[in-house]
C-alpha cells in the first residue's frame, strides 16, 4: 500500500500518517519526491483495510502496490534516486544523470600495490576506488583477502588521495568493520540473497552497492534491494555484473538489457561491471562504452598495474593507462546523452 500525500501537505500531516501506520504494527517509509511525499507501508499482512488513511488531513489517496517490491518501485518514487556519496574530496553523485566511475584492483594485496594503482588512477579523474579486503572465493585455498589490514590500507588510500572507498562485506561481522572504514559497502553476487546480510546492510549508515546474483532474475534482484530499503537504508545502487548462460566465450554474459528494464521499474541507480561481466581484459572497454550508451549510472572496473601478478581476477583487470582511455571514451558517450561523469 502506498499513501500519496498532497503536494502542500505539511510535515506534521506526513508524520501523523506515519505514526498512525506505525501504531498499527506496520512500518511507514516516507519518501519525499519533487512534487509530493509518498509513504510506503511494509509489514502489512494484506488483511488490514487501510482505506481509512484517505480521510486523514493531507492525504490524496491510498493505492495498492501490486508488484512484489514496493519501496524500490517507481510507484513509490517517480523520479530517479540520486545517491550522494560523501568522500574526502567532496560529494560524488550517482543516478539522475550523474554517472559515477569506480576503479581499482579486485583485491587489496599489499600497501604498495594499492598505492601504485591509486597513484596512477588519480590523474584519470576517477573518484571512487575499489578493492576487496574480504574476498568471497570459489575455492577455500584461493587468496581470501587481507581482512582488517586490507581495510586499513584502503583507509590510507582514502586519506592520501581523497578517493571514496568501495569495498565488499561478506558477512555481518565484516560489514561492521567495512562500515567503519569505507564510503560504500559492496554486497557481492554470491551474497545477493543472503537475507540476514541484506537486513544488516539496511541498518548501515553507508550507501550500498548491491551486485546481481549470477543467476538472479530481475524480480529477485529488486527484491534483494527491497530488503535493504525495508530496513531503512534508501541509499542503494544496483550493479549488473553478468549472469551465467550457455555462452562459452565469456566468464559471464553481461546482461545490459537489464539497465532499461530496471529503470522502467525502479528509481534506484544501476551501475555496470564489465570486468566480472566478461572476464576478459579486451572486452572491458567495448562493454564499458555500451553500458554508458544503454543508460548505466556508473561503471565498476578492475584495474591493476601488474595484472599478470594479481592474486585474483588478473585476466579481466586492465592497466591504469587503459583506464585513462576508457574514461575519455565514456565521457564522450555520456556527453552525447547529456549525462555527466563525476
Ligand atoms: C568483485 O567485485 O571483486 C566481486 C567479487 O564481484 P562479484 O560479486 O560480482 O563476483
Ligand atoms: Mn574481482
Amino acid at each position: 500500500m502506498l499513501v500519496v500525500m498532497q503536494s502542500h501537505a505539511t510535515e506534521e500531516q506526513v508524520r501523523a500518517v506515519c505514526d498512525r501506520i506505525d501504531s498499527l504494527g506496520m512500518k511507514a517509509h516516507p519518501i519525499p519526491g519533487s512534487a509530493r511525499t509518498a509513504i510506503g507501508i511494509t509489514g502489512n499482512s494484506g488483511a488490514v483495510d487501510l482505506g481509512f488513511l484517505e480521510s486523514m488531513p493531507g492525504v490524496i489517496e491510498c493505492i495498492p502496490v501490486t508488484k512484489p517490491y514496493k519501496l524500490v518501485s517507481r510507484d513509490v518514487k517517480a523520479e530517479d534516486s540520486i545517491i550522494k556519496i560523501p568522500t574526502p574530496s567532496g560529494d560524488v553523485f550517482v543516478g539522475g544523470g550523474h554517472i559515477a566511475m569506480v576503479a581499482g584492483p579486485c583485491a587489496v594485496e599489499t600497501e604498495e600495490q594499492c598505492f601504485t594503482v591509486a597513484q596512477q588512477l588519480r590523474s584519470t579523474g576517477v573518484r571512487l576506488f575499489r578493492g576487496g579486503a574480504y574476498k568471497p572465493r570459489t575455492s577455500p585455498y584461493s587468496f581470501q583477502g587481507l581482512g582488517l589490514s586490507g581495510l586499513k590500507i584502503l583507509s590510507h588510500i582514502r586519506k592520501q588521495f581523497g578517493f571514496g572507498i568501495v569495498t565488499e562485506a561478506i558477512d555481518n561481522e565484516s560489514l561492521d568493520l567495512v562500515e567503519e572504514y569505507a564510503d560504500v559497502i559492496q554486497i557481492g553476487a554470491r551474497n545477493m540473497q543472503n537475507f540476514s546480510l541484506l537486513k544488516r546492510a539496511g541498518r548501515a549508515k553507508l550507501p550500498i552497492l548491491l551486485k546481481r546474483g549470477m543467476s538472479a532474475t530481475l524480480d529477485e534482484f529488486l527484491m534483494a534491494a527491497e530488503y535493504i530499503l525495508s530496513e531503512g537504508n534508501y541509499n542503494v545502487m544496483l550493479c549488473e555484473r553478468g549472469v551465467r548462460t550457455f555462452s562459452d566465450f565469456s566468464r559471464n554474459t553481461l546482461d545490459l538489457a537489464i539497465v532499461p528494464a530496471v529503470k522502467k521499474r525502479s528509481h534506484l541507480p544501476i551501475l555496470v561491471d564489465p570486468s566480472h561481466g566478461t572476464g576478459k581484459r579486451h572486452k572491458v572497454l567495448p562493454l564499458s562504452r555500451a553500458a554508458v550508451a544503454v543508460g548505466a549510472d556508473g561503471l565498476l572496473v578492475e584495474v591493476h598495474h601488474q595484472p599478470e601478478k594479481a592474486l585474483s581476477d588478473g585476466i579481466q583487470s586492465i592497466l591504469p593507462s587503459e583506464f585513462t582511455s576508457l574514461m575519455s571514451e565514456v565521457q564522450q558517450i555520456a556527453a552525447v546523452l547529456h549525462r555527466q561523469i563525476n
